[in-house]
């Protein structure tokens, strides 16, 4: 039986830049604070922390004084650098250059366009949204799906973003939706803002998935791309099967397969794709 390794999936460029960051740092002192897991993922949070990474939420950044603070590639509000700043907590930030271009896009559009309507198109809670919201004083109206239509004024002008992580596909169809909506006079300007990181990535894993007889995608169980990505896999090849780690492989999954696809999402370590292959090898062994 042939198995292969997925080259394309894995870290994208913002994670392995906010791990890299936090290697060099835990290479010159014992601890370091991480806003938040650095990636979703479980495993190799585990493996950072054993290094001395201590994730913390909100609520334990304000008991911190005169420390270090990782800020991971989702980035963060500016209350979050004001906070620091009074603490006397030094950020080391590790916001995607991404991210971070969005972030300045939507701080201008609000500061200059104080009468239109920023809207987000992300999910609810993400921490890249709760940035992008606090580049405008919390006025942006975030948008998870079409019901949610209903908060925008259609007589006033809308500015559209879209959080990096979201479907190409969808952010189109929301477009198109909103447009029909406006009423006369009021203008949409759309920004397709989403990662081609992620994007690009879709019709590589559908070609990757169909190739094989069963595929075993290895994820976290929090990571949002790598559900969307799971979900491509599993649209072309129903012998598809989401993995936290080798403990979750089952035999089972490639009874009378030819070939096994192992393949991941952007929080994915190419190590725990390398673990799961080298176990699904040596069973057949
Ligand atoms: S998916 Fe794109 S925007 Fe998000 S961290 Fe990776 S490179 Fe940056």
């Amino acid at each position: 039986m042939k198995v292969e390794v997925d080259k394309e999936s894995g870290f994208c460029p913002g994670v392995i830049n906010a791990i890299r960051k936090a290697e060099d740092e835990l290479k010159t002192r014992p601890k370091l604070y991480c806003l938040g897991d650095i990636v979703h993922n479980g495993q190799e949070v585990k493996r950072l922390e054993d290094q001395g990474l201590v994730t913390i939420d909100h609520d334990s950044l304000q008991q911190l004084h005169d420390t270090k603070v990782l800020l991971r590639a989702h980035g963060e509000p500016p209350s979050t650098y004001q906070q620091a700043q009074k603490q006397g907590i030094e950020i080391v930030d590790a916001t995607c250059p991404v991210v971070l271009q969005l972030q300045k896009k939507v701080r201008r559009m609000y500061e200059t366009e104080p009468d239109s309507q920023i809207v987000i198109y992300g999910k609810h809670g993400h921490a890249e949204v709760n940035g992008l919201v606090g580049q405008t004083n919390s006025t942006a109206i975030v948008i998870e799906n079409e019901s949610e239509l209903v908060k925008i004024d259609f007589s006033r002008p809308v500015r559209l973003f879209s959080q990096t992580t979201m479907s190409v596909d969808k952010f189109r169809q929301l477009s198109l939706n909103i447009e029909q909506r406006m009423e006369p006079g009021a203008t949409l300007q759309t920004f397709d803002t989403i990662c081609r990181q992620v994007a690009n990535r879709i019709p590589h894993m559908r070609d990757f998935a169909s190739r094989h007889d069963a595929i075993l995608f290895v994820s976290g169980k929090k990571s949002s791309n790598g559900k969307a990505l799971f979900e491509v896999c599993r649209s072309v090849n129903p012998r598809s099967y989401q993995v936290s780690s080798v403990e979750d492989v089952d035999p089972s999954f490639w009874k009378d397969a030819e070939t096994v696809g192992i393949c991941g999402a952007t929080s994915t370590p190419r190590w725990q794709m390398d673990q799961v292959a080298d176990f699904v090898e040596r069973f057949n062994n």
